[in-house]
Parts: structure tokens; sequence; C-alpha cells
């Protein structure tokens, strides 16, 4: 299956200090857009990026022009998932044709969530957009950014969304530690926390939404910092640019290679990468 994935805006509504986008200080005209669109013919599935692509005045007709050129294609959207608190945005989102929407939850409280997203009401609004999708029946992903700010929470956020999603199976929730650029770079004294510390509560994180039924996936965390149990869970991530990742000499000899994800090159640039243990069955 072949994706793309399509920045329609370089400006977002949140401003989380954890943001890998790069800070762009132009307009993405719908010219390129569509460039970019004929230029990838064989494309299966689209994932509308930014910056925030629902704040684009492009959203709409990007939809259709995708549409117009294959109505095959799947599209998606890489949302805050704020706009969605809009109950006729997002029917008319869906009914143009967008298939999956993946958001992103950062706390279990608005406090917290908002400290990251440095929003106000950026919280509630998600929520609320959650609510509609759900409600509307439609299949969506959670996204957990994983970083020193809330790690010690990764129950509570779970908990949080088992109770309120339980059993629903169009949800699947992806547990990933931050990559450090951008904006996640300026703010890596406040953000970084090593991958061994965080370990623990990830896998605590997925036997709880394990027990009610919740898909559960974890990227850009290889399989040997994880109880063995855990690693069907494990999968390759947002990416797989050999630029973006990184693997220490010693991976050469283990058997898990051809499948583990790595870890993020700017993890390994900001704090050498701690020991790994060849796996050798
Ligand atoms: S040793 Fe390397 S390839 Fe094997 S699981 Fe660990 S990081 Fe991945």
């Amino acid at each position: 299956m072949k994706t793309l994935n399509l920045d329609i805006e370089t400006k977002c509504n949140n401003n989380c200090l954890m943001c890998i986008a790069p800070k762009l200080d132009f307009e993405i005209t719908f010219d390129h857009i569509k460039n970019m669109i004929d230029k990838n013919k064989e494309i299966n599935e689209i994932y509308l990026t930014g910056g925030e692509p629902t704040i684009s005045k492009h959203l709409f007709k990007t939809i259709d022009y995708i549409k117009e050129k294959n109505s095959n294609t799947k599209i998606n959207i890489v949302t805050n998932g704020r706009m969605m608190s809009n109950t006729q945005f997002i029917e008319k989102l869906h009914e143009k044709g967008i298939q999956k929407f993946i958001l992103e939850i950062h706390g279990d409280t608005q406090k917290l969530h908002e400290i990251i997203t440095q929003t106000p009401k950026s919280f509630i609004q998600t929520i609320k957009g959650i609510k509609n999708i759900v409600s509307l029946d439609l299949p969506f992903e959670i996204r957990i950014l994983v970083h020193k700010l809330n790690y010690k929470e990764l129950k509570n956020i779970s908990r949080l969304i088992a109770e309120k999603y339980e059993n629903y199976n169009k949800l699947k929730v992806v547990l990933m530690p931050i990559s450090y650029v951008n904006s996640a770079e300026k703010n890596k004294e406040k953000l970084f926390v090593s991958l061994t510390t965080i370990i623990e509560y990830i896998q605590k994180a997925i036997d709880i939404l394990n027990e009610k039924n919740i898909a559960v996936k974890v990227y850009h965390i290889p399989f040997c910092f994880f109880e063995k149990r855990y690693w069907k869970y494990i999968n390759e991530g947002i990416t797989t640019k050999k630029i973006n990742i990184y693997y220490p000499k010693e991976c050469e000899k283990c058997s898990y290679k051809i499948r583990c994800p790595g870890v993020w090159a700017s993890y390994n640039k900001i704090n050498k990468l701690e020991t790994i243990r060849p796996i050798t069955e």
C-alpha cells in the first residue's frame, strides 16, 4: 500500500511544546497541492497534514481534487481534533470522504493537555471532537506522544480513553516517544525522558487499553526495550526514512533487525541511546 503525507497548511491553532512540524512563514497554494497530487499517481492512501489541515482554506477543495483524480484513494486527516468539535464541520468532512481521523491527547486533564498545547480550551474541543467522531461511528486513531511532562500520567490517560471508548472497535491507540526536532528540540530540556524510563509506563498503558478491548500499537521503540509479551504491539511507526531512524551497530547481530522500528535519530543525537540487547532467538 502506497501512502502520501500531504501538507496543506503551514500554520496551526495549537502551539504544542513537542511539535515536530517546522514553523514556516509562507502559505501553501492550491496549485502546489494539486501538483503534489498529480505527481503521486499510484497512491492508495493520503494523509492530510500540516500544520493543522483543518484550518486550511484549501481543505475541501483538496478532498474534491483527490476524489476527482482517483475516487478509490483513501483520505485520512492528521489533526489536533479541535475543529471536529463543530458538528457541521465534521459532518461535511465525512460527506466529502474523509475516512479516518488521527488525533492526539496529551494529558488526562485539561490542565496537563493545555500546558502541552499552550492553547486554552484545546482539551475540551478535542474531547468534543472525538465525541462527534464516535457519534458518526467513524474510525479514528488517538496518538499519545510520550515525553517528560506526561509519561507518569500514561496510566490515567489510558484509563480516560478506555473508560470513554470501551469496545469501540474503530479506535486504535498509538503510544510513541517524541522526535526531538523543531519545537520539540527547542524544548528538549523540558521534554526529554529516556526510553528506559518510559517503558514500564507504556507497558502499563497497553494493559489498561487491552482490558477494555481497545486496539493498541507502539511506534518508534525497539523490541529489546520491552518484555517479550509486548512485542506484538510494536509497529514500524510514522516514518521509515533512514535519515529519521537510528540503529546502533550491534543491531546487525539481532534476529529482529528487519522488523525493528529502531529509535528516532534525533533521540540518539541529544542523548546517546541506552544499551540495547540484540535478540538471538
Ligand atoms: S538490538 Fe537493535 S534491532 Fe534488535 S530489537 Fe534492539 S534496537 Fe532493534
